[in-house]
């Protein structure tokens, strides 16, 4: 097995977000040559070829892999880290048995522009994601830290359209 085990070095309140939590973890090897696969398989993830970084979102919670480090941010309690962190075992070996079959991507993926997400929120400033504005949504959402279907006006009429657009991008 490639990845054999994830341990937890610390658990804290993400500074981010202060009702959830972050955790720094350290895998039992490097996974840096598992990343550009990750980064042509997770669309709309982060990846830094110069820095062996990857970023990416799954079910909200923010996954950063740096190296042999990986970092949690934003989860609600130690039961869903733990489920996290099998899951992204499970992802990493399974993508290290797979890579004869998968297409590497060594550079950043194509991401839209602030504006260009910005114009494709409702732009009513209804607060209801918990940000202050769409603006403030788009510049969270460039940078990963948001998930689309935190905008809950986006999952209705008039503006499903634009919802897909977006998915197609960050999905
Ligand atoms: S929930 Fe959507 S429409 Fe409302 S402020 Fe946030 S991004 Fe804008």
């Amino acid at each position: 097995m490639f990845l054999k085990s994830i341990k937890i070095l610390d658990i804290d309140v993400c500074v981010r977000q202060r009702s959830t939590f972050a955790s720094h973890t350290r895998a039992s090897v490097d996974v840096s040559e598992v990343m550009p696969y990750l980064n042509g398989i997770l669309k709309g993830a982060d990846y830094n070829k110069e820095a062996d970084s990857i970023k990416f979102i799954q079910n909200h919670v923010e996954i950063t892999m740096i190296k042999d480090q990986i970092n949690v941010a934003k989860f609600a309690n130690r039961t869903e880290l733990l489920e996290l962190l099998d899951w992204v075992q499970d992802l990493v070996n399974d993508t290290y048995e797979s890579m004869s079959e998968l297409t590497p991507l060594y550079t950043a993926q194509h991401r839209p522009s602030v504006m260009t997400i910005y114009s494709l929120l409702p732009k009513t400033n209804c607060r209801k994601c918990g940000e202050k504005s769409c603006m403030a949504f788009a510049a969270r959402l460039y940078k990963l830290e948001v998930e689309i279907s935190d905008c809950g006006p986006l999952a209705e009429e008039p503006y499903t359209a634009n919802r897909d657009k977006l998915n197609n991008v960050f999905a």
